[in-house]
């Protein structure tokens, strides 16, 4: 979840306790209070075994005139104490305590110190002898043993009470009391679960996710599988035990997991990556144990890991740095799971990440999360069904425009546009309105984009405008030189690193002539050649595409001998790491001058050739102004079908356009992530 989202009243609502209510456990404070009792009534009471009702002490002179007086019933001496006690007759209560049996009980006595046993026989003797004490006089050993042991261990009772509290406080974080997280709980896991009457039942299917098309077309199998099971084993079916939905924040991935839950009606776990790993060493990998072990008790069911790179990142194998035992242990715990529960165990793990490639190699091995599903932030028309969504709890007036809410949010993700809502009911309700009007919106957005643009990719209209006239120059050149590969998909729709994105499909071919690079270096160049000639200044969008130049250009005059200066010359060195250059001095000079030129050349062929196409290619951009995203069709549209017809578009043209977009985004211009070295 991000914090993006905190604003919304009705969006996730925290349910950190709930699962913890469900475990069997047994209830520790009941355990200290029952041991407290029990020490209480063992020092109170232990002094007086002998007698239950009230005592008093007196002077041994005021002891002897009670017995003198013949109150005593019963006298008995303590010879470790040096004490004596005599218990009064009951018709001589009210003499000595000034009070009735019912306040003094049946045994009341007097307590008294002697000065030796020998002058107390002889006066208890005495006074037998006068009549005035019949009883016998008893000597008694102190018991009190328990409660000296008790008195020593008192200080240490103390320390181990006051250490459980500290634990407890430090374990559960804002758990509290009912929660008993502490020292008993710091290795179970801290997954939230949504089950079917759960305390935080929230029934999220696909209707809840606008957008996403392909992504939810992807999640459809494991949504199948969780129904019904047994119809894929049954026919030896193996189902992916985990994927990945690898996405920039707030895109919905973890919506996405939890309406493939909803659909499936399975219970739902889920669990953020950096709640594995705390201050305690070992308490990840313990953590990993205890939520697998819930989820099989539960299955068939989802685990849903937030944020997976934060225990996910790549070990590190290099001694030197130390790595971070506890996140690697945490992992390795995970990986572990993963392989321990068969395929058809009916657990099935969805993580999410921001960044598939800084994940560890083994999290993405067949059999663990082999499959990744994008979720990307949404165009324009997607955007339009994310407003539906979230303006349907909102009282809106009729002003409102959701196609120009949707023009004007270019870059948001879905929880940017919850929040847009959120924001103007806030708004309208600060100005007393009944209904949320266009203008509250409007200025929701704005709020939103000064409080963003930091964090995320939101554009100005005059960036869209730029990126726009960008990605057209890229288009019309591959789409009018002969070589270059043919365009599939354009569109300015922030993506990862990059600004706008297009996609070619690929030739598929064992070797390249020089004609085909030069066109594909001419049609990378053509980003920035229609920024400067269109909007008169070149901007930082074409980096990634002049790094591809550059490369490209030092590897075809370097190393293909492609340059009319050095031809027929490969200086290519396996030695990645030696200093020593295996040409001169003057040869890297023409290198450089050669990379140069080549570079010029092609640039100047990309404006002729935009100049040329101007009138396309100004319809092109603002297409993609409009729409976001621009397909081949509409390509054609506006100049005309390629004369010049590929193997693989032939191969394309009897299948549908669409369906092979997924695996063919290979060539991605602009993020050097994905692109082809
Ligand atoms: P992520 O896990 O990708 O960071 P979330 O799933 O937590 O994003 O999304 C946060 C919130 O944004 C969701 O609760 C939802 O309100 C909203 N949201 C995001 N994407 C969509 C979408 N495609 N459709 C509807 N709402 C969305
Ligand atoms: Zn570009």
């Amino acid at each position: 979840m991000d914090e993006q989202n905190n604003s919304q009243p009705a969006g996730n609502t925290n349910n950190n306790k709930n699962n913890r209510n469900k475990m069997p456990r047994v209830n520790f404070t009941w355990i200290y209070v029952v041991i407290a009792i029990a020490l209480g009534y063992l020092f109170f009471a232990g002094g007086e075994q002998d007698g239950n009702g009230t005592s008093k002490n007196v002077t041994y002179t005021v002891f002897k005139q009670y017995v003198e007086q013949g109150y005593a019933n019963k006298i008995i001496a303590n010879k470790d104490e040096g004490t004596v006690k005599m218990f009064v007759k009951p018709e001589h209560i009210r003499d000595v305590f000034q009070a009735g049996v019912e306040k003094t009980g049946k045994q009341p006595f007097v307590q008294a110190e002697y000065p030796s046993a020998d002058k107390l026989d002889e006066f208890v003797s005495q006074q037998q002898e006068l009549g005035n004490f019949t009883g016998e006089l008893s000597y008694k050993r102190s018991n009190d043993t328990f409660m000296q042991v008790f008195w020593n261990l008192f200080p240490l009772l103390v320390i181990i009470f006051v250490w459980m509290f500290i634990m407890r406080r430090m374990g559960s974080g804002s758990g509290g009391f009912g929660g008993m997280g502490g020292i008993f709980n710091v290795g179970r896991s801290r997954a939230k679960l949504v089950e079917k009457g759960g305390e935080n039942e929230s029934k999220v299917t696909f209707k809840d996710v606008a957008g996403q098309a392909s992504a939810k077309q992807e999640v459809q199998e494991i949504v199948e599988f969780l129904k019904n099971p047994k119809k894929f084993t049954d026919l030896g079916g193996k189902i992916p035990k985990g994927a990945l939905l690898v996405g920039p924040p707030g895109t919905g991935k973890t919506l996405l997991a939890k309406a493939v839950a909803g659909e499936a009606d399975v219970p739902f776990f889920s669990m953020s990556g950096s709640d594995f790993v705390e201050m305690f060493v070992g308490v990840g990998a313990s953590r990993v144990r205890d939520l697998f072990r819930q989820a099989k008790e539960k299955a068939p069911c989802i685990i849903f890991i937030d944020e997976i790179d934060a225990v996910g990142r790549a070990r590190t194998n290099n001694a030197m740095m130390g790595g971070n035992d506890e996140r690697e242990s945490t992992l390795n715990q995970l990986l572990t799971e993963m392989d321990g529960f068969g395929t058809n165990s009916g657990v099935i793990i969805m993580a999410a990440t921001n960044r598939a490639d800084i994940l560890d190699k083994a999290l993405l091995r067949a059999g663990r999360f082999d499959r990744q599903i994008h979720v990307d932030l949404p165009d324009l028309n997607e955007r339009k069904a994310v407003f539906k969504v979230h303006l349907q709890p909102i009282k809106v007036d009729e002003s409102l425009d959701i196609d120009l809410l949707a023009r004007q949010t270019p870059g948001f993700s879905g929880a940017d546009i919850a929040n847009v809502c959120n924001e103007a009911a806030l708004i309208a309700a600060r100005h007393g309105k009944q209904a949320v009007g266009k203008e509250d919106f409007i200025a929701a957005v704005d709020r939103i984009v000064g409080g963003l643009e930091k964090k995320t990719k939101v554009m100005t209209e005059e960036e869209k405008r730029t990126i726009a006239l960008h990605e057209a120059g890229h288009a019309t050149i591959s789409w009018n030189l002969q070589y270059a590969n043919p365009l599939i998909k354009v569109t300015i729709v922030p993506r990862g690193r990059a600004l706008g994105a297009a996609w070619y499909l690929p030739e598929e071919r064992q070797i390249t002539t020089k004609e085909q690079m030069l066109d594909e270096m001419c049609a990378t160049l053509g980003g920035r050649a229609a920024e400067e000639l269109f909007t008169g200044h070149i901007s930082s969008g074409a980096m990634n595409d002049l790094e591809r130049v550059t490369k490209q250009a030092y590897g075809m005059i370097a190393y293909m001998g492609m340059s009319d200066n050095l031809p027929n010359l490969c200086y290519y060195n396996q030695n990645e790491y030696s200093w020593q250059r295996p040409y001169s001095e003057s040869t890297a000079q023409l290198i450089d001058e050669e990379v140069k030129k080549m570079i010029a050349e092609q640039y100047e062929r990309a404006k002729r050739l935009l100049l040329e196409k101007r009138e396309g290619h100004k319809a092109l951009a603002d297409l993609l102004v409009e729409r976001e995203v621009i397909y081949a069709e509409d390509v054609e549209k506006i100049f005309g079908k390629r004369p010049w017809v590929s193997r693989t578009e032939e191969l394309l043209e009897n299948q549908d356009t669409e369906s092979a977009l997924p695996e063919k985004e290979e060539e991605n211009t602009e993020s050097p992530a994905q692109a082809p070295s």
